[in-house]
C-alpha cells in the first residue's frame, strides 16, 4: 500500500541545499538522483526543479566518463539498496 509514494516529499532537494553548481566528483550530491541501479531518477520522482535536473544529469554522465559511477549494474549487484541510508 502507498508503494507509489516512496519519494512523497516534492522539493527541489538542490535548491534547499542552494546549490549553484554540481560537481561530478561529488557523489554525495549526485546519489540523490540516482536509482538503486544507477539510473538517473526521473525529476517526477526525485521532486528536482528543472534546472537541477539538468545540472544532475550532465554531473552524472561526466561522473560516469570518470568511472565514479558504474553505467550498468549486473542482475546479482543489485540485491541491496546502496543508498539505503538516505531514504
Ligand atoms: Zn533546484
Amino acid at each position: 500500500m502507498a508503494e507509489r509514494r516512496k519519494y512523497k516529499k516534492r522539493y527541489c532537494k538542490y535548491c534547499e541545499a542552494k546549490i549553484d553548481y554540481i560537481d561530478y566528483k561529488d557523489l554525495a550530491s549526485l546519489k540523490y538522483s540516482l536509482s538503486e541501479r544507477y539510473k538517473i531518477m526521473p525529476r517526477r520522482l526525485t521532486g528536482n526543479c528543472k534546472r537541477h535536473q539538468e545540472m544532475v544529469a550532465v554531473a552524472i554522465k561526466q561522473s560516469r566518463a570518470a568511472a565514479l559511477i558504474p553505467y550498468t549494474v549486473s542482475r546479482k549487484a543489485v540485491v541491496t539498496n546502496p543508498f539505503e541510508n538516505i531514504k
